[in-house]
């Protein structure tokens, strides 16, 4: 993935000075960077004007203390993070992560990613994302719920529903949306919009815990439709177990699909008769347990300790959805070896650089995270409009909004990478199409 046009090159070179140590923000960047070089060349006021510049930086970064005391009354610190990137089109949107891998570097890849997967929306959202280091795992829920107040006690302070619009991510799910949604409503009084992701009884969107892991689906059957292929009839593998994963799993079986594996961090299930989505979920959602008791009740599965091992099993369809930067380039040459033809990205940034070339090198059929997760955020803005409406849809009209958003991204991507050279290149596309929107936003507002 290189950098073609020399200004962009040294402002990548320049982004890696000011950024030291953020290897995941490099990445992100580089890509962008790589993507965008014939757009500055056929528009280089782009450059001129100065945008290029400001978007690799931060509109603004908050970072804080997050104190909190355990059940035995032992106190603990943690650090805060929201990274409020570009607000061009509109108020900043992106979730908040909590896991202890959790640094500036990780929030700043991440709110890189949000500004054009939220601009390929086509909806009102700017970009922005947030979290903190500490671990939901293995606490209790007075504790998590104690964390959650007190990470909220600050990042009040600079969020609002026509400002920032923080979301779940990894480790934030219901529980932790309600605790956080709750203490800003107490802090400030007032019942808005401020975070997506809510319970459906104070305000949440049906299917928006549905909407990432369906969104993936809509977006990877056009780009299958396109290729004179479907989901029908193939073998997916899964990574992950968590939100994302669980509704992809569950999409692709309802359009013909034998998922046949799922993950989490400790290991992976292979089940070759296809994967019981029932369990998965009770083991998940409700009991919050490992994998890998999968196969106490299915001994005809198999258990592997290990992530990578995932992408060794043979299949049709390969779809990331747990974290970045877990499909390298011997997962991409297995896959490629046992005959896979698309590879769909659910997780942000789930393959390394490497991967991605070795895929596209090969003919895989390629959905860039950036475009194909992008239904999560899309259906949370419009939990957004629901919020400001104070009217609610139903759970088809919102799934159809869905299915028109991912359908009318995959199109617009499509249509980019074929416009700017690079037909086929869904990367190129998203990050392209995404750009464009932002930055003449950012070019009509001058020097801000
Ligand atoms: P969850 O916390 O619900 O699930 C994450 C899953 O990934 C779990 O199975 C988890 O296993 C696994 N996982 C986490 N870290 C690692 C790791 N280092 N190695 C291997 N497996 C890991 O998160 P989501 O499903 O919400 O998010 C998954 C991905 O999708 C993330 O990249 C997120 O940014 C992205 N995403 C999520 C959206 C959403 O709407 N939720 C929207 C767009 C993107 P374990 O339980 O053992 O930790």
């Amino acid at each position: 993935m290189s950098i073609k046009n020399e200004y962009l090159q040294g402002l990548m070179d320049r982004v890696i000075a000011r950024n030291p140590a953020e290897p995941e923000f490099h990445q992100a960047v580089r890509e962008v960077l790589a993507s965008l070089s014939p757009v500055v060349e056929a528009r280089p006021e782009f450059i001129k004007e100065g945008v290029m510049d400001c978007l690799v930086e931060p509109e603004r970064i908050i970072k804080f203390r997050v104190p909190w005391e355990d059940e035995k009354g032992n106190v603990h610190v943690n650090r805060g993070f929201r990274v409020q990137f570009n607000s061009a089109i509109g108020p900043y949107k992106g979730g908040l992560r909590f896991h202890p891998s959790v640094y500036e570097g990780i929030i700043k890849f991440l709110g890189f990613e949000q500004i054009f997967k939220n601009s390929l929306t086509g909806l009102p959202i700017g970009g922005g994302k947030g979290g903190s280091d500490f671990d939901p795992k293995g606490k209790t829920d007075l504790e998590v719920m104690r964390f959650c107040q007190s990470f909220m006690t600050e990042l009040f302070k600079y969020i609002g529903p026509d400002t920032d619009v923080p979301a779940g991510d990894i480790g934030v799910g219901g529980r932790e949306i309600g605790y956080l949604f709750g203490q800003y409503k107490r802090l400030r009084n007032e019942f808005t919009g401020v975070l997506t992701g809510k319970g459906l009884t104070y305000g949440g969107s049906l299917a928006r815990t549905e909407a990432t892991g369906y969104g993936l689906c809509y977006f990877t059957s056009c780009m299958l439709k396109d290729a004179g292929r479907s989901f029908e009839g193939s073998t997916v593998v899964i990574s992950g177990s968590g939100n994302v994963a669980i509704y992809a799993c569950e999409k692709a079986a309802q359009f013909g699909a034998k998922v046949v594996a799922m993950s989490d961090s400790g290991g992976y299930i292979y089940d070759k008769n296809g994967v019981d989505l029932a369990l998965i979920k009770r083991l998940k959602e409700v009991e919050r347990k490992r994998i890998s008791a999968y196969v106490e009740t299915h001994p005809e599965a198999e258990y592997h300790a290990g992530c990578s091992g995932v992408w060794r099993i043979p299949c049709d369809i390969a779809m990331p959805c747990a974290t970045q930067n877990e499909l390298d380039l011997d997962s991409a040459k297995a896959l490629i070896a046992n005959g896979c033809f698309a590879v769909a990205e659910g997780a942000n940034m789930p393959s390394t650089p490497e991967a991605v070339d070795a895929l596209q090198a090969a003919g895989i059929l390629f959905a860039p995270a950036k475009a194909a997760n992008a239904g999560g955020v899309a259906t949370s803005a419009l939990e957004m409009s629901q919020n400001s409406m104070r009217f609610y849809w139903t759970f088809e009209e919102v799934d159809e909004h869905l299915k028109k958003i991912m359908t009318d991204l995959y199109h617009n991507a499509s249509s980019a990478a074929e416009r700017y050279g690079a037909p086929g290149d869904l990367v190129a596309g998203a990050n392209i199409a995404g750009f464009l929107k932002v930055g003449e936003s950012m070019l009509a507002y001058g020097v801000v």
